[in-house]
Order: structure tokens, then C-alpha cells, then sequence
């Protein structure tokens, strides 16, 4: 059943081409915000800044099984289109496009991106089939959409990298724009699995965004990286249940930095778990 929406909606390839053709008809440019629904006012944050940069703002809600371990929450991710349309009519997007899982994986799909650099490490050990399903989703939208620009959240600072990396690589000709995170008044960065968090873990999730800023600030003080990292690392697996990465990288490729103090831009990222809700954060650090 298709559900009455207050904006446009798309559920196949066709019916997506057939609008964003019309526009293109008329001369008007395209902007893209891919998701997996459940927004947030990051996710429409993502939107308003399409729209100041495109006559024309889509935005995909699928939640993408091959980004999903077996194990990890897909089944329990939630699924809220009626609600997340209402977000996106306010935050004035003209197209909803949400694909079946048949639609975007037909019988017999066999494709799957394969990429390096800054998709090693970091997420990628933790969950090693996670850039692939996400690289090869992003590159179908693409192609079916084909925006000229997508926003991209830096929330998830080495998805952001990896597809700018992609798109480049695949020559897409598609724009990469970067989205600023949205935080909670306590620092925690807004995440549709925030959902899944307590009370008590809600409290508890506030220290990741500190935690980083403590180690963001250490680096731009002049402070040794190997030594500011231990630091991070032990205050991190103080707070939480389970620390998967506390660390500094390079902030354009995300490889290592070298040893001693801050020479280049960096980003410091992490993922940690609280409670069995798994939160990842990321912010730059800059030598002064
Ligand atoms: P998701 O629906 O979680 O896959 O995210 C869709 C897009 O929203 C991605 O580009 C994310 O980086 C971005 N995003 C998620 N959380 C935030 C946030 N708190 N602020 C800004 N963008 C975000």
C-alpha cells in the first residue's frame, strides 16, 4: 500500500526518472540527501542545505540490507515513512524517494564496489562488509537520481570521505557536500539509533562528544599524538561498555599521522558501545 504523503513520492526507478526528468526539462538543477529514514533535524539540516544549493532537493529513505552484518539491527531499525514525509515536506524537499529492497536488489544483482584507501581501518574493522553495501547503494542512487550534487553528513566523516573518494575515482560527476553535524544540547551528535539508547545510557552517550573534544583540544595545544590518544582511549573505555577505535587521522585521506605533535589537519574519531547501541562521533582538529 502506498501511503498518503504531503510531498512526492517514488517507489520505483521509473517513476524517480520520470520526475527528475521533467525538472530537467525545465533547466532546473538537482540536489540529493540519501538516508535510511527515521530523520532527525540532521538529516533535514542535510536537506536545507541542498536546497540552498539546488532548484530541486531528493531525498532517499531505503534502508540498505547490504550495509548490515547478519547480527546487526537491521530487522529492529526503525521505519517511519509517514512521519519522516512530514519532516521532509516541512523542511521543504520536493521528492521522497524510497525503493523497495526488490526494487534496488532485483534477483539475480551480482555487483558490489570494491574500494581502499580511506576505507581501511576504523569502521572497516569493526564491520568489514559495511563501505562495500554502502558504496554500491550510494553509486545505484546515483546513477538512478543523478543528482548534481549530494550532501553527505560529517557525522559519518569516513562514509563522507569514501564516496568523495568514489566519485571521483568512478567519475560520477556528482558534487560532494559536506553537512555539519547537528548535536543535542549536550554534545551527543543526533542519530536515528539514539532511538535504541535508555535513559541512562541517553545520560551516559554525552561523554563520547567530550571525550573527543578533549582529544581534538590536546592535539591543538602542541600535545604529543600517541600520547593524546592513550589519553582518549583510557578515558573512553572508562565511560562505555566496549571501545571499537579512539584515534587520530589525517584529515583529507584519513591515513596515519606522523609521531610527535600536530603538523596537519586531523580528524579524531571514534566508535564506542553503550549499552548494546553502538555510537560512532568525529571532529577536527587543526595545529594551531
Ligand atoms: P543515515 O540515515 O543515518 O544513513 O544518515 C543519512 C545522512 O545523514 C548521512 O549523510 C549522515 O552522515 C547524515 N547524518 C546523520 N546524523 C547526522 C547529524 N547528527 N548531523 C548531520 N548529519 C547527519
Amino acid at each position: 500500500m502506498r501511503p498518503d504523503l504531503p510531498l512526492p513520492a517514488a517507489y520505483t526507478v521509473a517513476e524517480l526518472r520520470e520526475t527528475v526528468a521533467a525538472w530537467r526539462r525545465e533547466g532546473l538543477t538537482v540536489g540529493f540527501v540519501p538516508t535510511m529514514g527515521a530523520l532527525h533535524a540532521g538529516h533535514l539540516a542535510l536537506v536545507t542545505q541542498a536546497l540552498e544549493r539546488a532548484d530541486r532537493v531528493v531525498v532517499s529513505i531505503f534502508v540498505n540490507p547490504a550495509q548490515f552484518a547478519p547480527g546487526e539491527d537491521f530487522d529492529a531499525y526503525p521505519r517511519t515513512l509517514e512521519s519522516d514525509a512530514d519532516k521532509l515536506a516541512g523542511a521543504g524537499a520536493h521528492l521522497v524517494y524510497a525503493p523497495s529492497a526488490f526494487e534496488m536488489y532485483p534477483q539475480g544483482f551480482s555487483t558490489t564496489v570494491s574500494l581502499s584507501g580511506p576505507a581501511e581501518g576504523l569502521e572497516s574493522a569493526a564491520r568489514p562488509h559495511f563501505f562495500a553495501g554502502v558504496a554500491t547503494v550510494v553509486s545505484k542512487l546515483f546513477n538512478q537520481v543523478r543528482p548534481d550534487l549530494a550532501v553527505f553528513g560529517e557525522k559519518d566523516y569516513q562514509q563522507l570521505l569514501v564516496i568523495r573518494r568514489m566519485t571521483e575515482d568512478l567519475d560520477l560527476g556528482v558534487e560532494i557536500v559536506p553537512g555539519v553535524t547537528v548535536r543535542e544540547a549536550d554534545g551527543l551528535a543526533l542519530s536515528s539509533r539514539n532511538a535504541y539508547l535508555s535513559d541512562t545510557d541517553r545520560k551516559r552517550a554525552a561523554a563520547l562528544n567530550v571525550i573527543l573534544a578533549d582529544f581534538a583540544q590536546a592535539l591543538e595545544g602542541g600535545g604529543d599524538v600517541a600520547t593524546a590518544q592513550t589519553a582518549a582511549l583510557t578515558a573512553a573505555a572508562d565511560a562505555f561498555d566496549a571501545v571499537d577505535y579512539v584515534e587520530a587521522r589525517c584529515a583529507d585521506t584519513l591515513a596515519q599521522l606522523p609521531e610527535g605533535p600536530l603538523d596537519r589537519p586531523a580528524r579524531v574519531l571514534a566508535a564506542v558501545k553503550v549499552g548494546g547501541t553502538r555510537l560512532i562521533d568525529n571532529r577536527p582538529a587543526t595545529p594551531r
